[in-house]
């Protein structure tokens, strides 16, 4: 199905389209390539719409939330605003201080998709990047795949450039296991992380440099616990960012598990990035979907990347790419219930 989401300020239309497979639907929309509602049922056969969002493109435009989008073609910060490819020095817009978040104001995220194709299951976004463009190099060409299994989405990435380029796409659900039209229900739900270590940031969000164990920490959920359960604990780096604002290593799959006893809704995190930021929606408020003003802490984006301005610390995976080389990445959110 494809029906109209509303018009873009251009007079642009933009569509939502929606997929299915077995008990699971998604409505995605164009604008962005988004996820905009997720819909899964829970133990007593009940289902929910399991992510936050908003119920127009004006929504989108006007919140700096990432609600659900696609976000490139640089995930997350990058230290001034800048890196050096092939001994030249690249700028990208610094649109948080002196550094750039998400690829800066004109992100991927607000951009109206090509729908390349739309079947029951799946619908392939695709999206021309000029050389330049957010002042990364290289004319690219990249395609985002959303596919339903009968338990999972899958989220696909595929690019190439005509030059060596920066490629690290994530997707920025919020998610809410308890339906989102429960804010009060997100921080009980347990999460369960392998991870051995965490990026500690300074306090503009940018990491230090240092990998640090999250043994004896409030980061270590390799016992599973309530997202709450440690948030308020004296520790600076939940001082700084106001919460979970952090990257973790994926140190084996699944990389995370989400779970809500209530509703009996368990999401397990599957990816090929080496990095995950665990993000607890920290100054999200306004107006969503359905009606719901969204408060602080009302979902958790689990985003699959590489580590945060990874560009400017050789010494970590390289989310770099050669002209020519094809690009290829998938998270799996698979869902029990
Ligand atoms: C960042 C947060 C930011 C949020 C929305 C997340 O990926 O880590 O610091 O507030 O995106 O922009």
């Amino acid at each position: 199905m494809k029906e109209i989401f509303g018009e873009l300020p251009s007079g642009e239309k933009c569509h939502l389209y929606t997929i299915s497979c077995g008990q699971i639907t998604a409505k995605v929309a164009d604008l962005g390539a988004t996820l905009v509602r997720l819909y899964i049922p829970g133990k007593d056969g009940k289902v929910d719409d399991v992510v936050l969002g908003y119920d127009s493109p004006a929504g989108y435009l006007e919140s700096e939330t990432y609600f659900g989008a696609t976000v490139g073609r640089n995930a997350n910060r990058m230290h001034n605003a800048c890196f050096v490819l092939n001994n030249k020095t690249w700028s990208v817009p610094a649109n948080e201080g002196c550094n750039n978040l998400h690829s800066g104001p004109d992100g991927y995220n607000i951009r109206l998709w090509d729908v390349v194709s739309h079947t029951k299951d799946t619908i392939v976004f695709g999206l021309h990047s000029p050389h330049g463009d957010q002042g990364f190099p290289g004319n690219a060409d990249i395609r985002v795949t959303y596919k339903l299994e009968h338990d999972a989405i899958r989220i696909i990435y595929d690019a190439v450039s005509d030059r060596d380029t920066v490629f690290n796409f994530t997707n920025h659900a919020y998610f809410n296991l308890a339906g989102h039209t429960h804010p009060e229900k997100a921080m009980e739900q347990i999460l369960s992380m392998p991870a051995r270590f965490f990026n500690p940031d300074d306090a503009a969000n940018i990491p230090t440099g240092e990998l640090r164990p999250v043994e004896g920490t409030p980061m270590d959920f390799r016992i599973p616990k309530t997202l709450g359960r440690d948030i308020g604990a004296d520790y600076e780096p939940l001082h700084l960012q106001g919460g979970y604002d952090h990257n973790f290593e994926v140190f084996c799959n699944p990389a995370a598990i989400l779970s809500d006893t209530g509703s009996g809704r368990s999401m397990a995190v599957y990816t090929d990035r080496p990095g995950i930021q665990i993000y607890t929606a920290n100054f999200t408020k306004g107006a969503g979907k359905d009606g719901m003003v969204y408060e602080p802490r009302c979902g958790v984006c689990l985003e699959t990347q590489f580590y945060p301005d990874a560009v400017n610390h050789p010494e970590w995976p390289q989310p770099f790419v050669k002209a020519g080389q094809k690009y290829h990445s998938e998270t799996k959110y698979r869902f029990t219930w």
